[in-house]
């Protein structure tokens, strides 16, 4: 049943995708497409996380496939790289830009030049903040991220189903929970902790779940550059802080797979082995070691996003707007930049629980059953 739903709301993801291209021109046709062998740069992060290696393989794949060449880059979460790294591309002759920052709001000064020379700039991902030149914005519902992570915590301690709905017979708790966040400077980082915490508060504030530490705000569960070390010392201060005197922590909020696996190596580390005393630990991007450790009960779930579709989604818009087409939009309310309100087509995430691996994500081709050991 749970696993049938999901495969439906991955197809439907994925039918949501093809309408959103046909407007924009793109699709899987093959042919050499519309694109006149111009260049479109592309901005990506880091290659310290797999998704952005996937995500900016996917975006040059969708670009030539439209005839346009790429410029592809990576900036190992440097600010001032990914800034030369923009400038270079704008040099080059871009005719438009595909950007997923590191910090939303360093990117005003570059993207003045963009302007000034007409290239249209897409936010892939992230939002790019206080600047009017910023075209679009390529990304997933990142409210309801948030709100599925919660939605997997309830679910692996018994309280509700992956949608919220509480169960039947659920434990009256109390639970300990610790929260983690992203990086402040990504915006999706709030969408992701205000998603989560709408859905925990009333549980906080009925007393099912205790946040031991007491550090609920965003600004004390933060992770700079969404740095997996820098959850694991974290995870190891709260610990020691908050649990030295025998109690356990029941669950974990993280926002991303490679803050959960530092997560992990800290409670390894403080003696708990995977089993009945286990937490509960969320997770997003279904990372493939992150997958694997579904799979072996250290971490209970993901959040599928998949960089496909998304690629798909923020080629076309960039090749809509090279061929004077108005890129398809699902959201023009919900992502204001500080200066305007950028016009959105947002993705629908897929959460993950050792149940769903494989129709969500063996079954749609993300992975194959060689890469996670199945
Ligand atoms: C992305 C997440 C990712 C995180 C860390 C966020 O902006 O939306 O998918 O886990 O960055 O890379």
């Amino acid at each position: 049943m749970k696993a049938n739903k999901f495969l439906l709301a991955a197809v439907a993801a994925g039918a949501l995708m093809l309408t959103a291209c046909s407007g924009g021109g793109t699709g899987d046709s093959g042919d050499s497409g519309s694109g006149d062998g111009g260049l479109i740069g592309v901005a990506m992060p880091t290659k310290s996380s797999e998704r952005w290696i996937a995500d900016g393989d996917a975006v040059k794949a969708a670009l030539e496939a439209e005839g346009y060449s790429v410029d592809l880059q990576y900036a190992e979460d440097d600010i001032p790289t990914q800034v030369s790294q923009i400038e270079n591309m704008i040099t080059k002759g871009a005719e438009a830009l595909i950007v997923a920052s590191i910090d939303g709001t360093t990117l005003s000064e570059v993207l003045q030049t963009a302007a000034d020379a007409d290239i249209p700039v897409i936010a892939y991902d992230r939002l790019i903040k206080g600047t009017e030149n910023v075209d679009y914005y390529a990304t997933f519902d990142n409210f309801l991220v948030g709100q599925q992570q919660a939605w997997t915590v309830l679910n692996g301690l018994g309280l509700t189903d992956l949608e919220g709905n509480p169960t039947d017979g659920a434990p009256e708790g109390p639970f300990n929970i610790e929260l983690f966040a992203g990086s402040l400077d990504d915006n999706n980082a709030f969408f992701f902790f205000n998603g989560a915490m709408d859905v925990l508060e009333p549980y906080i504030e009925d007393g099912t779940l205790v946040v031991k530490s007491g550090q609920t705000d965003i600004e004390q569960a933060a992770t700079l550059r969404w740095d997996g070390e820098t959850a694991q010392s974290r995870m190891e201060d709260l610990l020691t802080a908050n649990y030295s005197d025998g109690t356990q922590v029941n669950a974990v909020l993280s926002p991303y797979d490679g803050i959960s696996r530092g997560i992990i190596s800290a409670l390894t580390d403080a003696g708990y082995t995977v089993g009945d005393e286990w937490p509960i630990i969320s997770g997003q991007d279904a990372e493939v070691d992150s997958v694997k450790a579904i799979l072996s009960g250290e971490q209970y779930a993901t959040i599928f996003k998949d960089t496909r579709e998304l690629a798909k989604v923020a080629a076309g818009m960039a090749v809509a707007l090279l061929n004077g087409e108005e890129p398809e939009v699902n959201d023009t309310e919900t992502y204001d930049n500080d200066v305007k309100v950028v016009p959105s087509y947002l993705l629908a995430p897929v959460p993950v629980i050792k149940d769903n691996v494989e129709s969500a994500l063996v079954d749609t081709g993300y992975w194959t059953k060689e890469d996670l050991g199945l």
